[in-house]
């Protein structure tokens, strides 16, 4: 059965005593929660992940990811992350391709290929985005480009990295937007996303796999979307950094 997932993504945001004060209050707000075999992930940023990670008033079950990682091991990139140094601070799952590093930081699907086979070398679970830009959609290319950029950074593995792998459709257009993938819109990407898998990969790995939508997710249309059959949870963005709208979106899946 494949879970259901909700993961904040905490952009260059909040300072390490406000992370501290986020984690404890969404697991405050867990406290008389059965959260039912669903994934709770919430992404700071690298300096304040110790700092969640060691926060006395984390509940446990919100596990940790990075937002990034360099696909080096170690060596003269200044400034850059490796996945062992991600590793041995117990971080277990890292964010790959979300779309502000595939414009602002120049992320092609062939580098992405690269830091997720160094990211799994390292046993990590990869939350891997990709989607659409808005051009792509009204030009009716929108299947086409999310079939490529799976194609490109995904394709290459072995049918056993598959239960490392949790995707994030996150259409460019509706990512800190406020304009929203309707839920027949994700439903429609989610079910050509799981049948181009089945394709490749054959329908036991594509029924495994969770994928996720992001893109405006809030309180006030969670629910909606996440009722969709092939929508396994969400990746948040601005609605991760309150703790009761987080919990909300957690609530509604
Ligand atoms: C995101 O950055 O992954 C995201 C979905 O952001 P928002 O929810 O703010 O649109």
């Amino acid at each position: 059965m494949r879970k259901k997932i909700v993961a904040g993504n905490w952009k260059m945001n909040l300072t390490s005593v406000q992370s501290e004060d986020l984690v404890a209050g969404i697991s405050e707000k867990l406290k008389n929660f059965d959260s039912n075999g669903k994934r709770i992930i919430v992404a700071p940023t690298f300096v304040n992940l110790v700092p969640v990670i060691n926060c006395e008033d984390r509940d446990t079950a919100i596990e940790v990811a990075a937002q990034n990682m360099h696909q080096a091991s170690s060596g003269a990139y200044t400034g850059e992350i490796a996945a062992n140094m991600l590793q041995t601070i117990g971080v277990p799952n890292v964010i790959l391709g979300h779309s502000e590093r595939r414009a602002y930081f120049g992320e092609t699907d062939t580098l992405l290929a690269e830091k997720v086979e160094v990211a799994l070398e390292h046993n990590m679970q990869i939350i891997f985005c990709f989607g659409e830009e808005l051009e792509d959609r009204k030009a009716g290319k929108h299947f086409d480009v999310v079939e490529s950029q799976l194609k490109n950074a995904l394709f290459q593995l072995p049918d056993s990295a598959w239960k490392d792998i949790v995707l994030a459709y996150e259409p460019v257009w509706a990512i800190g937007t406020g304009e929203t993938a309707s839920p027949e819109q994700a439903q429609e990407m989610h079910e050509f996303i799981r049948k181009t898998i089945a394709l490749a990969y054959g329908n036991a790995i594509a029924d495994e796999v969770s994928i996720l939508y992001g893109g405006s997710v809030k309180p006030a249309n969670a629910k909606e979307i996440f009722s969709k059959p092939d929508v396994d949870g969400g990746l948040i963005g601005g609605a991760s950094l309150k703790a009761d709208d987080f919990f909300a979106i957690i609530d509604a899946m």
